[in-house]
């Protein structure tokens, strides 16, 4: 599935990540990959003014996915409040599945979830049930 995905400038932000094809509903799309580093590694990368873009996902509170430079193109996934595609986590792997039929030439999306208690990071997904932050804010 990877190599029917392409990077294409986003209406959302910056890359996005699009899909040649027609996806199935709740099929998996491809792994998130990356390189596996410890949670202080990456609090220090996402603050490094010298990288380009943040690729860091969280596996939990000590392990994180770094796509920045070993990343594949699921890399690109932008934050949307009304995502179509949605990931499982174990401690080693990020797998992202689909949530729903996504047509052929369309962006794929998953829902950030950044913890309420970090800064809040306005959301420009433009969807109607937009909640205005990348932040989830009902998350206690
Ligand atoms: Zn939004």
């Amino acid at each position: 599935m990877i190599d029917t995905l392409e990077s294409k400038e986003s209406s959302i932000d910056r890359l996005g990540c699009f899909s040649k094809v027609a996806i199935a509903g709740n099929s998996y799309i491809a792994d998130y990959e990356g390189e596996r580093i410890s949670s202080d590694e990456a609090v220090a990368r996402e603050s490094d003014p010298h990288r380009e873009g943040v690729y860091t996902f969280w596996l939990n509170d000590e392990f994180v996915i770094d796509g920045y430079e070993k990343g594949n193109v699921l890399k690109y996934l932008n934050h949307s409040c009304t995502p179509n595609c949605t990931y499982a986590i174990t401690n080693e792997r990020i797998m992202i599945y689909s949530c729903q039929e996504i047509a052929a030439g369309s962006e794929l999306t998953i829902d950030y979830d950044y913890d309420p208690d970090i800064d809040l990071e306005p959301c420009l997904c433009g969807t109607e049930q937009c909640r205005g932050f990348i932040n989830n804010l009902t998350r206690a």
